[in-house]
């Protein structure tokens, strides 16, 4: 199959290798002229270039390209493509771009590949990134039955694990567990960096596998972290306003000494957490 990625970075890089590894004979397109030569050099594209008209011979594209950038790329792509084209994006967030998106191209299916790395750009691309990940699709009712089959057995090949759901259900759900935990681990480090110089600099030699587990994805792309705010704006805020709630709660107990309690909700947590990661 031809397709095309529209966005040679982390995630259209690494979906690129996959692809070509299934087969496929894998088309791109980027911004700077510097990334489509090293996306070849890689491996990550059969040809690349700066001209999206490279794309009008495929049969499914997928929109690579920071969150910001998806809607104003895709109203561009579309004007070089056969309407049988299937496009589908990456994008962290869904609502706001199949609202915008749907309604003008009747083969789009929305998706998100819940996997990612705190590096970006196409050197940091890499195989498998996909693998036994979740991967969810937003298709519409009024999406083809076709278009969804396409952009499935794609999915399926990357050996993802596919989820359905609707765009709302999508951002509500990636609000507590992706794009909440961002502002916590953020926030986590930024509360560090306010303790007194002599004890910062103690708990940054003291800082091990726990501090490096829960301040990773604070520590990421400042970009992405603006975009899930902006784009999942309400979302984000109710899971915010909840999350401190929570955080009040623990303050009380704490304050009020009150151990009982405090050990029956941390009890309460191991044993839920299984059932989000496991
Ligand atoms: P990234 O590494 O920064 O890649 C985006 C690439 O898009 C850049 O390398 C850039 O390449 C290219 N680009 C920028 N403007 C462009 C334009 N106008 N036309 C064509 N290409 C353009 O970002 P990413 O982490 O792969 O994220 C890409 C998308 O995936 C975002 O929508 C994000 O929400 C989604 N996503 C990210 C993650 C994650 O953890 N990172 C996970 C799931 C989904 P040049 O070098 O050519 O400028």
């Amino acid at each position: 199959m031809n397709i095309g990625i529209l966005g040679l970075g982390l995630i259209g890089g690494s979906l690129g290798l996959d692809l070509r590894s299934q087969g496929h004979h894998v088309i791109g397109v980027s911004r700077r002229e510097s990334t489509c030569q090293r996306a070849i050099a890689l491996g990550c594209v059969d040809t690349a270039s700066v001209d999206m008209t490279l794309l009008k011979a495929t049969e499914v594209v997928f929109i690579c390209t920071p969150l910001a950038l998806i809607i104003p790329t895709f109203e561009e792509l579309i004007t070089h493509l056969p309407s049988t084209t299937v496009v589908t994006d990456v994008g962290s967030v869904k609502a706001p771009i199949v609202e915008a998106l749907s309604p003008i191209w009747e083969n789009f299916i929305g998706g998100h590949p819940m996997a990612g790395t705190t590096e970006n750009g196409i050197e940091a691309a890499m195989r498998n990134l996909f693998f036994q990940k979740p991967y969810v699709l937003t298709p519409l009712a009024t999406t083809p039955l076709e278009a969804i089959t396409v952009v499935e057995k794609i999915v399926q090949q990357l050996g993802a694990t596919l989820y359905y759901c609707s765009p709302q259900e999508h951002d509500s759900a990636v609000s507590s567990i992706s794009h909440l935990p961002v502002m916590v681990s953020a926030s986590l480090i930024a509360a560090c960096l306010s303790e007194n110089p002599n004890t910062l600099q103690l708990a940054q030699k003291l800082a091990s596998s726990g501090f490096r587990d829960t301040s990773r994805v604070g520590g990421g792309n400042p970009e992405l972290g603006v975009m899930m705010a902006r784009y999942n704006r309400s979302c984000l805020l109710r899971s915010l306003l909840q999350y401190r709630h929570n955080l009040d709660e623990f303050i009380n107990l704490i304050d009020l000494e009150d151990w009982a309690t405090l050990e029956e909700k941390l009890q309460l947590n191991q044993q839920v957490r299984p059932k989000f990661i496991d």
